[in-house]
């Protein structure tokens, strides 16, 4: 797997490659670092696919945030941010079993982000029906100005649907009782909120709080941080400015701005200047404008103090000669090209231009 470069050696965060390790099933003390081993914290990539298209096996946008302490590998408290498509495979390659994710938090209802939860959730109902209910957080109900509601709650009710539908529920509750009846959305306990422009606490576990903002994208968009006593981490999602189209300051949102103030690590969507409408690539403006550019986003960790700024879920993909239909002027980007565009505003930190499984662990050791 991927070692992590482009880091400045000042740096405090430990940059690293993933190392495939096993965490026991031992139930750990949600959130408490134990007595004399020191907290740390763990942000792995687990998918940096950018939007609905398919290359090279990327995996959809997902980030897992790990907490714990050294003699535990960070594994007390298992986070999930957004899980597009193989997110359940990506868990087996860091060797983490779905059966171990505590929560799962959703930053909008577009499927590149939520499509992997029916597999993991299928997996986790068909093995360990009988165990611990994983929380959704996610933005309650919210309405477009076109009329249409975007629901996290009905997508979690309905997601073993198909499965009901076909049949495959009963089929296998006649041969395991023990399973829930209702399928997997009997094992999702759903908590939402409203999004507003102030942070908000929305999941807490011992040393570790989850706040929320409102951020622009779709209706119901939300940027989460992540605060423990190894470090801190904000997961922006695909958040955009508040004003949808230039002239405007930047593309990248206010309020994930305040959220990242003093942060370690930011996590952010990105969109290479390169798809804009003033080249040629036909992709639609009011998509790129909805997304934070990765020269902003450099700008933004600049003002708001980040140590670390992980660029995932990128428009268009490394190495990619197309982003869906849509060709890149100038032909596939590399590394240095995001990178380059995120140093453009002077950002000084790291900065690490996001592939599948791509980790940073606090504190540096
Ligand atoms: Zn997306």
């Amino acid at each position: 797997m991927r070692q992590v470069k482009s880091c400045t050696p000042s740096a405090r965060a430990r940059l690293e490659g993933v190392t495939t390790a096993t965490f026991g099933m031992a139930a750990f003390l949600f959130g408490a670092a134990e007595a004399g081993a020191a907290p740390c914290l763990s942000v792995t990539l687990t998918g940096t696919q950018g939007g609905p298209p398919v290359f090279q096996g990327q995996a959809g946008a997902g980030t897992l945030v790990r907490y714990g302490n050294d003699d535990n590998q960070c594994g007390s408290v298992f986070l999930q941010f957004d899980t597009g498509r193989g997110t359940t495979q990506q868990l087996s390659k860091l060797g983490v079993p779905v059966g171990r994710i505590n929560a799962v938090f959703f930053t909008h209802m577009h499927s590149d982000h939520t499509e992997g939860l029916a597999d993991m959730m299928q997996l986790r109902w068909h093995f360990r029906s009988q165990g611990p209910k994983v929380d959704l957080v996610c933005s309650g109900d919210a309405k477009s100005p076109f009329g249409h509601i975007l629901s996290c709650d009905k997508y979690a009710r309905h997601i073993g649907d198909p499965l009901l539908q076909s049949g495959e529920i009963a089929q296998r509750l006649a041969e395991n009782k023990k399973r829930l009846s209702g399928g997997p959305a009997n094992l999702l306990n759903v908590t939402t909120f409203d999004p507003a422009e102030a942070a908000q606490v929305v999941w807490s576990s011992g040393d570790v709080t989850v706040s929320a903002i409102r951020s622009r994208h779709i209706p119901g968009h939300a940027s989460y941080r992540v605060d423990t006593p190894a470090g801190s981490v904000v997961i922006g999602g695909d958040a955009g400015n508040d004003n949808p189209k230039p002239p405007r300051a930047a593309s990248t949102s206010d309020q994930v701005e305040t959220l990242s103030n003093g942060a370690d690590i930011l996590v952010h969507s990105t969109i290479h200047p390169v798809m804009g409408p003033d080249r040629d690539s036909g992709f639609p403006p009011p998509i790129f404008y909805r997304q934070s550019t990765a020269s902003d986003l450099g700008a933004l960790a600049a003002r708001a103090g980040v140590k670390t700024l992980m660029l995932t879920h990128l428009i268009p993909p490394m190495g990619a000669a197309k982003q869906g239909p849509y060709p890149i002027p100038g032909g596939a980007l590399k590394e240095q090209d995001y990178e380059s565009a995120a140093r453009d505003s002077g950002y000084a930190g790291n900065v690490v231009v996001g592939t599948d499984l791509a980790t940073v662990t606090l504190p540096e050791r």
